[in-house]
């Protein structure tokens, strides 16, 4: 990438930009639920006498700050990993792949999108047996949040999203599809090209679909896309199981 130039960077910077929008739009979550969480707590314990409900109370709190805690350590690390591969990119050595079970993934993506999903997305996991991939898990997650987030924005009110996962003839198979409106079919072919877009929207920059192609192309794998308009549209993600991508280097 680096030896095209300036526009390269341009883009690698405009795409990290992209991709920060996610985890730092969680931890901005984070931090209302934190806000309002630390306000009634301090409520409740404004009077020194604590009584059975309360402490009901200051438990379920506790909890919540569980989860924000939780949630921040993903979009933390979800950061850590897109600076790790911005650096990578530019100085185009490798960055460290892993051992990685794409449920755990998917399932890390799934919490980081929880603010963008809750309440209006029923998200159906219908996971099978996969393999292992070798890969840098916060691309892979990069990859999800970009599909699972496309299929959020599409659907006008409330809808469902299905994830499913399998393993085929060498492949991890993960599948996102949606309840939206589908794709037209002109539409189909262009989705990948960075810049196209139909989101009237100021997030709407059409990189989304090609810094995926890009990731999951550099791993040996591929994405497709199949679509009836009016009835949703299904993104299948391709990576080569560990020992096939190995053997492909
Ligand atoms: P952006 O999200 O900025 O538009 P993307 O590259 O992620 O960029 O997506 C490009 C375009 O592909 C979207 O604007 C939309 O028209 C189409 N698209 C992507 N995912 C879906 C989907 N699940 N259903 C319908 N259209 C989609």
């Amino acid at each position: 990438m680096s030896e095209q130039g300036d526009s390269s960077l341009q883009q690698l910077m405009a795409g990290l930009a992209h991709e920060l929008n996610t985890p730092l739009g969680a931890i901005r979550s984070n931090r209302d639920v934190l806000q309002r969480a630390i306000s009634r707590l301090l409520d409740i314990l404004a009077d020194d006498v604590v009584d059975a409900s309360e402490i009901e109370q200051i438990r379920g709190l506790v909890n919540t700050l569980d989860e924000v805690v939780e949630i921040d350590q993903v979009a933390v690390d979800v950061i850590t990993d897109l600076v790790a591969s911005a650096r990578s990119l530019w100085q185009t050595d490798e960055a460290v792949k892993r051992s990685v079970d794409l449920r755990k993934v998917l399932d890390s993506t799934l919490l980081l999108l929880g603010h963008e999903l809750k309440h209006r997305i029923e998200v159906v996991k219908e996971y099978g047996d996969l393999p292992t991939v070798e890969c840098l898990p916060g691309q892979m997650n990069q990859v999800f949040m970009n599909l699972i987030l496309n299929a959020s924005q599409v659907i006008p009110e409330k809808g469902t999203i299905t994830i499913r996962t399998r393993s085929s003839d060498g492949y991890a198979v993960v599948e996102i599809s949606d309840s939206g409106p589908g794709i037209a079919p002109d539409d189909l072919e262009r989705i990948f090209d960075v810049g196209f877009t139909t989101k009237q929207t100021k997030s709407g920059m059409g990189l989304g679909l090609g810094i995926s192609k890009d990731i999951i192309e550099r791993q040996g794998g591929r994405i497709e896309v199949e679509s009836t308009p009016g009835e949703g549209a299904t993104f299948r993600v391709l990576v080569p199981h560990a020992a096939e991508s190995s053997a492909a280097r």
